[in-house]
């Protein structure tokens, strides 16, 4: 298509003015970023079919990944990294007087999903396409992403989010190959030549329309697919009013469902699974049996992963199709099955655990639950055999209890492998939360620490560092990104190291900007940018975050002679539209924010911002800006975060809990490299066992304590004084659930260490240099790797010998 900056350009703008019917000098920036995108998808597309004929061809093993949430972000730029021609492009487009930087601005961000667990499948994609394996992701085409979060008086305002509406470059729609899902209706029994036969009668349909988007590795042919099924009107007849039958139907695919640890909104949630898997598993079934005829080695050429318990109907869905269509018996179709699923956990918080009523379950999915309870029975009966007369036991484990659904339990019968996302948190999911399950089955229980790719949240989000490692250690750690290890031989090169404080200077210039911009907040670039951005949640503990920061405050106000280095708080976080509390909290953080920020008498000691609507293509912009990463959940609550690993990359020191994979992070940058503070979980999970702490006496026993809390209620903050008494009473009367009193001395004492680290610049930038050194462990690709070769069996695509 273009081989060169003179091609690029003329490609360019024929396309432009044919597709838009403008001439350029007409074209808006919109026009512009439009032709660009569909140039690049088209770019793809020779390689995109070859990778699937090869694929075909050499028969290799594939993998699905099922996910009920992908948080992509934006593509055009990581696609031109990717294809190596962000270079070309750039300058092309320069040289007609176009910045890429103002067309990259147009893209919306891509956010099917809420935070972690669907980023982490946005990184799995992109390291699958760039080690060349063969590995295609499932998921829902949601009309409205993640809902856009504006800042209104300090109080959380949300907006529905509007990704389509201008249209989405990358996907193309398949009508052709839509999948009919079946809800409600009735389930016929009946016997034909001593077989029994079930037909799902009456059913309501659903038409499954894929849209496919290109996920395009780094240097490499291969370019895979991910899927997402658009729910539309069936084209069969039904027996009822037309325009909400179209209604019902389209909102299955209409709303993400704005929280990943609490469910809610139970029939539409149950309806958008089942509409998922059952489109997805029906698609692959389609195209396999069109190979390979028969189903019964489907297990050696199909691995399908589900992540969490979302999918987790592709194990009853799957024996359906081998039991009902393939009249496979049930033995050889669960072992099939068996060997075909594998699973993810990714918390341990109870009321994350998926369940569902069998009065919704049951005339949703009549045939699906059937093999449900056909599953379940067939598991109790086993257990009985191991643990005779323990119905306790039994009662506990079984997937069907109490008239409800587990579907986690489900998850761990069904599948061949179960992992974990961090050490800390698969010996708990083995110890604790899944003790009974892996005594019955030790041998399905694995971990696999999560990991992000470096490709988008080092190379792409902070080139400056990126080049400066490049001239340092050239650019093999690209591929093998535990090849940043090299940079510790920089460890004591002070032009190096006085070359990363100048990035970093450089990096936060370009925040406090957008800062200056978005709040109207001026920032001190020399102060120490000190950063949470996640998901606002009680165990992330933001709470422990800001009440230092009104600690730090009082310190100032009370004592002249105080001595601090100057700090910029930063936060991002979004809260569930439902989730009272969480919101309570950004309250007030942007309550503390405009007291500080406002006081002249602290000498701009002290900043406070709160970030609105934090997301991938913002989150690009906070990480490299970042000197402190604040990781402080309620240890052994954190599964793994990812977070704590993209700031890791671009060289920010982590204050953390020993949770999730800050263990991991400790253990590789040593104890001299991280500030590590707070109950350990063995600590917090002997409490809730045993009991045995009390806050008050941890709120009567330190004054610094007493004066945060107090001022919550206090009139403290004028005008407000009854806004925060949820928060006050979550933390005396409730006997503060997530420790945040608990750890509060020693949170203080860490952040004194952070202070007087920071002043010796030095060693500081020999820290953050260890940091970045360190890091490769973390990349996705380390971590699918290991799920490529011990739970998935797939290898990587031979490169293609032509084109
Ligand atoms: C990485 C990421 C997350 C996950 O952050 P944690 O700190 O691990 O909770 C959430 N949202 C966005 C936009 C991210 O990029």
């Amino acid at each position: 298509m273009f081989s060169n900056k003179m091609e690029f350009k003329e490609t360019f703008l024929r396309r432009l003015e044919m597709t838009c019917g403008k001439s350029f000098a007409e074209s808006t920036k919109r026009d512009q970023y439009d032709t660009l995108g569909n140039m690049i998808r088209e770019y793809v597309s020779l390689n995109w079919i070859e990778t699937k004929e090869k694929n075909r061809v050499a028969k290799n093993k594939q993998v699905y990944y099922l996910s009920i949430e992908f948080l992509l972000g934006r593509l055009l730029r990581h696609n031109l990294i990717n294809l190596k021609i962000d270079q070309v492009v750039s300058e092309g487009l320069a040289e007609l007087g176009i910045h890429l930087d103002e067309i990259e601005d147009v893209e919306v961000d891509a956010a099917l999903g809420n935070g972690g667990l669907g980023r982490l499948a946005a990184c799995f994609l992109d390291s699958l396409a760039s080690l060349n394996l063969p590995g295609h992701g499932c998921g829902i085409r949601y009309k409205h992403g993640l809902f856009e979060q504006k800042i209104v008086d300090g109080y959380q305002v949300e907006l529905p989010e509007q990704w389509l509406r201008h249209g989405h470059v990358w996907e193309v729609r398949k009508a052709d190959l839509s999948i009919e899902v079946p809800f409600w209706g009735k389930v016929e029994v009946s016997e034909e030549n001593g077989r029994m036969i079930f037909r799902h009668v009456n059913a309501e349909m659903i038409t499954a329309v894929p849209y496919d988007m290109p996920v395009v590795g780094y240097e490499t042919e291969t370019v895979n697919t991910l899927r997402l099924w658009n729910a539309e009107p069936s084209p069969y007849p039904i027996n009822r009013d037309i325009m909400q039958y179209k209604r019902e139907t389209e909102s299955v695919s209409e709303f993400l469902y704005p929280d990943d640890t609490h469910d809610e909104g139970k029939i539409l949630r149950l309806k958008q699974q089942y509409f998922l898997v059952s489109a997805s598993i029906r698609s692959i079934v389609r195209s396999y049996r069109k190979q390979y005829g028969s189903l019964v080695d489907f297990h050696q050429h199909i691995s399908i992963h589900i992540n969490d318990t979302h999918p987790v109907l592709a194990i009853p869905e799957l024996m359906r199709i081998l039991i009902d269509e393939e009249q496979l018996s049930w033995d050889e179709a669960w072992h099939i099955t068996l060997n075909t699923i594998s699973y993810t956990n990714h918390t341990t918080l109870a009321e994350a655990l998926e369940k569902w009523p069998i009065r919704i379950f049951q005339p949703l999915l009549p045939r699906i639950y059937m093999i449900v309870n056909e599953i379940n029975e067939r598991f109790c009966k086993n257990l009985w055999d191991l643990y005779p007369g323990d119905w306790n036991r039994i009662e506990e484990m079984a997937i069907i209890a109490h008239d409800q659904i587990k579907m986690a339990h489900l998850a761990l019968v069904g599948s061949h492998s179960v992992n974990g996302v961090a050490e800390l948190h698969t010996e708990i999911l083995k110890k604790r939360e899944m003790k009974n399950f892996y005594e019955v089955y030790p041998e399905k229980f694995n971990n696999k620490t999560n990991g992000i790719t470096h490709r988008r949240w080092l190379i792409k989000s902070n080139p400056k560092l990126t080049d400066l490692i490049c001239d340092a250690i050239g650019n093999d750690w690209i591929h093998k990104p535990e090849l940043l290890e090299k940079l510790e031989a920089f460890k004591e090169d002070s032009v190096f190291l006085n070359q990363m404080f100048l990035i970093k200077k450089l990096n936060k210039e370009l925040l406090a900007k957008r800062i200056q911009d978005q709040t109207g907040i001026v920032v001190d670039t020399s102060s120490i940018f000190d950063i949470q951005v996640k998901r606002l949640h009680a165990y992330k503990r933001q709470l422990l975050n800001i009440l230092h920061i009104m600690h730090l405050y009082n310190r100032l106000k009370e004592d002249s002679s105080f001595n601090m280095y100057p700090r910029t708080f930063i936060f991002g976080a979004k809260a569930s539209p439902g989730y009272y509390y969480a919101k309570k909290i950004i309250k007030l953080i942007n309550t503390v924010a405009e007291k500080v920020n406002n006081d002249a008498s602290i000498n701009g000691k002290l900043k406070v911002v709160f970030l609105e609507n934090y997301r991938v293509s913002l989150a690009e912009d906070i990480f490299p800006a970042a000197d402190v990463s604040e990781q402080i959940s309620t240890a052994s609550k954190e599964a793994s975060g990812t977070g704590n690993m993209k700031f890791m990359m671009n060289g920010a020191l982590t204050v953390g809990t020993l949770d999730g994979a800050n263990i991991e992070i400790k253990d590789r940058v040593g104890d001299e490299n991280i500030f590590i503070f707070g109950l350990k979980a063995e600590e917090v999970l002997n409490y809730y066992q045993h009991g045995g702490y009390r806050s008050m006496e941890y709120y009567h026993h330190d004054k610094r304590i007493r004066k945060v809390v107090d001022q919550l209620t206090n009139g403290f903050f004028e005008g407000v004084e009854d806004e925060f008494e949820a928060i006050y009473d979550s933390l005396l009367m409730q006997n503060d659930h997530y420790f945040v009193l608990r750890d509060f001395a020693s949170y203080i004492q860490i952040q004194r260490d952070v202070d007087t680290a920071y002043k010796n610049q030095q060693k500081w930038l020999q820290m953050s240099l260890m940091n970045i050194a360190k890091s490769g462990y973390f990349s996705s690709d380390r971590t699918i790797e290991q799920y490529a070769k011990e739970i998935w069996s797939i290898k990587p695509v031979g490169q293609f010998t032509t084109s």
